[in-house]
């Protein structure tokens, strides 16, 4: 399992994070803080809940838990829990500021240092989120690691009824082209194909066309999402999101690459986007498949190829 899909936390609790954060702002301009509880599933995977916010000391730039309260909390859930897998997540908000770990964060993280990891979230008014793993020790090593990683909000799954009516107008209107489409003039960058490739594409079998063409789609979806990271519109969690369905989708259609993940924070992958050409977004299971795949989809791209007279 990969670390960004070890933590997930339930729409409800999120929203409660952002509850909280909406009061202490809008009564007091405040930060505010609280714990919760991240409990192993049978699936490997840990839930986070049990948000509380505890008697605490807020400013507008920093916020403090009552010590006795932090005892009490980890004393109620570790009696009602009973694991000593079990870890505590402190969270707090960062209201109109960014998502990001100050000198006074990274010093309470510190302050949770145990022998195995321990976890900490900052969000702010935006839903826009950091979720740090801390690991103390490596392999008993005394290595330190933090991770910033994603903490998916499970949401509920969005109710598709597909009718008969749908069904038996989808047999009537639609049809799958056989090969030949991918000669329809015009490709994603609006280059006109030059009908002489078609030598060039016999070259290569249905299987590695219907690939190309699944890889251009999601090539293209990516390229979106990346300009969409850089000019701001989507948020790092958005980001980490869409990679994620896109993998689902690979995955899905066994599809021979997938969408690399960072595990970055906000600024870090700005910078890793700006110097990263969309073909580099991807992974592949193996080399041969990405460089024949990836000239398929070059010579459909550009109009190039071995009889090309551009
Ligand atoms: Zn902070």
């Amino acid at each position: 399992m990969n670390i960004n899909e070890i933590f997930y936390i339930s729409e409800k609790d999120w929203y409660a994070l952002q509850g909280w954060a909406t009061i202490a702002h809008s009564e007091d301009k405040n930060e505010i803080s609280g714990l919760m509880t991240a409990i192993p599933q049978k699936d490997g995977r840990f839930k986070v809940s049990d948000v509380e916010i505890l008697k605490q000391q807020n400013t507008g730039t920093n916020t403090e838990l009552d010590g006795d309260a932090v005892s009490a909390y980890m004393m109620k859930y570790g009696m009602k829990y009973n694991n000593p897998d079990m870890k505590f997540v402190w969270w707090h908000s960062h209201h109109t500021m960014e998502a990001f770990w100050s000198g006074t964060d990274t010093n309470e993280i510190d302050a949770w240092k145990n022998n195995s990891f321990s976890l900490a979230l900052v969000i702010n008014l935006k839903e826009e989120y950091l979720f740090r793993v801390s690991f103390w020790k490596t392999n008993g090593l005394p290595v330190e690691q933090h991770i910033d990683t994603t903490l998916t909000v499970e949401r509920k799954e969005p109710k598709i009824n597909i009718t008969a009516h749908m069904k038996k107008k989808y047999e009537e209107l639609c049809s799958t082209p056989t090969v030949t489409n991918i000669y329809n003039g015009y490709n994603r960058n609006g280059v006109v194909r030059n009908p002489n490739q078609a030598n060039l594409w016999q070259r290569n079998n249905e299987a590695e066309l219907s690939m190309e063409r699944a890889y251009n789609q999601v090539l293209e979806k990516a390229e979106s999402l990346q300009d969409s990271y850089m000019d701001g519109t989507l948020k790092l969690g958005d980001w980490n999101k869409e990679v994620k369905e896109i993998n689902k989708v690979c995955n899905k259609n066994k599809l021979p690459f997938k969408m690399k993940v960072w595990n970055l924070n906000k600024h870090d992958l700005q910078n890793k986007l700006m110097v990263t050409l969309p073909a580099e977004l991807f992974e592949w299971e193996d080399n041969l498949v990405q460089e024949r795949i990836e000239t398929i989809a070059w010579n459909a791209s550009f109009g190039y190829g071995g009889n090309n007279v551009y």
